[in-house]
């Protein structure tokens, strides 16, 4: 007998790969402590969040024995906040949005949620570039929703626009695009979103409904050299920006991000208002009191890009000297280098026994790579280079 579903049970049997990984991770770290494990399986940001976090919650500190000062509150969260976000958002985006426009959430998990919740009739699709961000799948479910996946390019993982075009359906509500890429660090171009937006405009004037684009973005702030990236809220009126600040002021236990949406849209309230009741009936009611109060303070502040820049290039090093083929990633902190065995699985375990963690890129809908976050101190990035050559070895034997 269970008390889970059939759909949970099936979740549960088969738990993610990252999450296996990470408690692979502390298992090893218990046993042979924790400067012997390289541990490149988990993207949580360790750099410390910007001074302005813990100024804010000095300044919090003083404000919080006032009645309601982290009480209820309008769902779509403080109008003070969403003010300041909107002008973010603007210069970010380069298209003026309003308080209007925005919506805090908890984080861009909840975001995604609430988009996929106001949107989805039952057994609509939505596309997903693979490799994908796991969770996806899981939240695309979780509102009645079926995922299509739809691969990259090989090797650069650039969009591939004539396939995203083959999967398109009657049933297509959305697609979820995510840039920079979790797992790959790929950026998508300027002309690759516009040659896709024009696609969907072509299918568009086909439909009732039109096609969304959610654009999962909370690695904007992370892109390397002069690498810009594109706003899709730009050239596309459907988009919609959810994003965080997990990342960028490194909050991720705070559940603290947003939904912006494109201020021309047609029936823009009543899209804003769908939004904000799914933001409340999903139970998040509304985005953290206090993490609003400190993104009002810090909103302009972000953690030292240049140590992850640093780190990007010492991973570089490691897999050009010891033969690992990859794209060099250009945003967020990923890499998403081939399995020299062809098998990821087989090749993760491998790397195991060098007490090297990554994830599977099966994890990811994308067998035969691996997936290496370099979150972590340059030091140990370093010091694992002698264990990738030994896997290396190993499998070149
Ligand atoms: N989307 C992508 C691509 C991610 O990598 C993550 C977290 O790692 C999320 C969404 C969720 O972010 P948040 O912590 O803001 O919910």
């Amino acid at each position: 007998m269970s008390l889970l579903s059939k759909q949970m049970l099936g979740y549960v049997g088969n738990s993610s790969l990252i999450r296996k990984m990470f408690e692979a991770g502390i298992e090893m770290k218990a046993q042979y402590g924790a400067d012997a494990v390289f541990d490149f399986s988990l993207g949580n940001p360790d750099l410390p969040p910007p001074s302005a976090v813990a100024d804010s919650l000095q300044e919090l500190s003083k404000k919080v024995s006032e009645p309601f000062s982290v009480g209820y509150m309008p769902t779509a969260g403080y109008l003070s906040t969403r003010k300041k976000l909107a002008e973010h958002i603007s210069k970010e985006q380069g298209v003026e949005i309003s308080s209007e426009d925005v919506l805090l959430t908890c984080g861009a998990a909840g975001g995604i949620n609430v988009v996929l919740r106001t949107i989805i009739e039952p057994l609509d699709e939505v596309i997903c570039i693979a490799p994908y961000f796991v969770e996806y799948g899981f939240y695309v479910e979780n509102h009645g929703g079926v995922l299509r996946s739809v691969p990259s390019m090989p090797i650069t993982f650039a969009l591939d626009v004539q396939s995203i075009e083959n999967a398109i359906t009657d049933k297509t509500c959305a697609i979820i695009l995510n840039s920079p890429n979790n797992p790959t660090g790929q950026v998508y171009t300027k002309d690759d979103l516009v040659h896709l937006f024009s696609v969907l405009e072509k299918y568009n004037k086909m439909r009732e409904k039109p096609i969304v684009v959610i654009s999962d973005e909370p690695y904007r702030f992370l892109a390397y050299g002069d690498i810009k990236i594109p706003s899709m809220l730009a050239f596309y009126d459907y988009t919609v920006v959810v994003s965080s600040f997990s990342k960028s002021l490194s909050l991720a236990g705070e559940r603290i991000g947003y939904i912006a949406i494109n201020p021309l849209l047609v029936k823009k309230q009543e899209f804003m208002a769908g939004l904000i009741l799914a933001n409340r009936i999903l139970g998040f009611v509304n985005a953290p009191a206090l993490a609003q109060q400190i993104l009002e303070y810090a909103i302009d502040a972000q953690v030292d890009v240049s140590i992850y820049a640093k780190r990007r290039n010492a991973m570089a090093d490691v897999l050009d000297a010891t033969g690992y083929s990859y794209s060099m990633p250009h945003g967020a902190f990923y890499f998403f280098p081939k399995a020299p065995n062809g098998d990821d699985i087989t090749f993760c375990q491998i790397l195991a026994e060098e007490k090297i963690l990554a994830v599977p890129g099966t994890g990811f809908a994308y067998p035969g790579y691996f997936r290496l976050a370099f979150c972590v101190d340059e030091n140990v990035i370093v010091r694992s280079e002698k264990g990738f050559r030994r896997a290396m070895e190993k499998i070149n034997k």
